[in-house]
């Protein structure tokens, strides 16, 4: 219960326009710990960082509700263009979207333009050996996002697309099983929206223990079915722990899962299991619009916002 409070206050606050300006000018020097730059050269350049400890990576150009169909193309446009600066560069373009920023939502000749953008990019991504994830905005997108996904797996299959599951949600078990004749990669998250208690657990051991039941049902699922992968997106050590015992009594192949965690979060651990001979991928997001992305993670961790505070008064 404490956390959903703490994140509804942090979310609220920062949704506060002087909040959200103030912290724009003053503390990009924080911001800059969750986020690698503003620019595809800077996100590319941490790829290449990350590389040399053996961890792979995982692009996000940052923006999220998008609400004009020209700045949804353009964002669009600009994905892709990222995954052929990416091959470019001699890295597997590996990239997560947000439906929202493309123009999920919007209808342009009868036509879902989330859609429509999503089919450029996931396209262009086959054509380079790439994979696409379709990240999980708030619920009252997950039906469509799910929608839209199937489309995406029959038409370039699951090598090069798949999404995000949370499990806060209550729904997110019956989707697994509602998606498994399709065998999709899923990412499996805790959550990181305020959603009301009505379709999310309020209690967090509730949502850890939804995780495990996630996990564990996708690594079963998968034992027969080679390019299927659960990414295991969490930085709870205790989890961690207990999948690696999970795959050992399952047989479960190291080549069937990655862990997956955020840029700048716990860096040590994401070395630790590299260095183990875990697939390891960091979420690099980059991009000028990383306000509502760095607000989140303030508000997974009370210790954060201090981190702010100093950063403010450093300036
Ligand atoms: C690769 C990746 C992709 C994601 N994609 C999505 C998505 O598409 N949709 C979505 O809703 N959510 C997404 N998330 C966010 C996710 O839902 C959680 O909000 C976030 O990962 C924090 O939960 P946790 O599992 O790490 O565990 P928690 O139980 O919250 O934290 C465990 C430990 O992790 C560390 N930690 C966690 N968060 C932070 C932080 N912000 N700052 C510093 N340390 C921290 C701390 O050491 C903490 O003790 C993603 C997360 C990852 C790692």
């Amino acid at each position: 219960m404490f956390d959903r409070i703490y994140r509804s206050t942090v979310l609220g606050v920062a949704g506060r326009r002087p909040i959200e300006n103030l912290v724009r000018t003053r503390a990009w020097s924080v911001a800059a710990r969750f986020v690698a730059g503003e620019s595809s050269a800077t996100a590319i350049a941490a790829v290449k960082e990350l590389a040399a400890d053996g961890i792979l990576s995982n692009l996000d150009l940052l923006g999220e509700f998008v609400s004009s169909p020209e700045t949804a193309n353009a964002f669009a446009e600009q994905i892709l263009s990222l995954q052929t600066q990416a091959a470019e560069a001699g890295v597997k373009p590996y990239v997560s979207v947000k439906l929202s920023s493309i123009g999920q939502g919007q209808v342009v000749d009868g036509s879902d333009l989330g859609y429509v953008n999503a089919r450029r990019i996931v396209g262009q991504a086959r054509e380079l050996g790439g994979y696409v994830c379709l990240d999980m905005e708030d619920h009252p997108r997950v039906d469509q996002t799910l929608g839209q996904l199937r489309g995406l797996l029959n038409e370039y299959g699951a090598e090069h697309v798949g999404t995000v599951l949370q499990s806060y949600l209550y729904r997110s078990e019956a989707d697994r099983d509602g998606l498994d004749d399709l065998r999709p990669s899923l990412r499996i998250v805790k959550g990181a929206y305020l959603e009301p208690e009505s379709v999310a657990m309020p209690d967090k051991t509730d949502v850890d223990a939804a995780f495990r039941r996630l996990v564990y049902s996708h690594l079963k699922a998968g034992l027969d079915h080679p390019t299927q992968v659960t990414n295991i997106a969490t930085h709870d050590e205790s989890i961690i722990e207990d999948v690696k015992m999970f795959v050992v009594a399952h047989g479960i192949p190291r080549t069937r899962f990655e862990f997956q965690m955020l840029y700048g979060i716990r860096r040590d651990l994401q070395k630790k299991l590299a260095s183990e001979g875990f697939t390891v991928r960091a979420y690099i997001p980059y991009g000028r619009d990383w306000y509502a992305y760095f607000s989140r993670r303030i508000a997974e961790r009370p210790a954060n916002v201090m981190f702010v505070l100093k950063g403010l008064l450093r300036g």
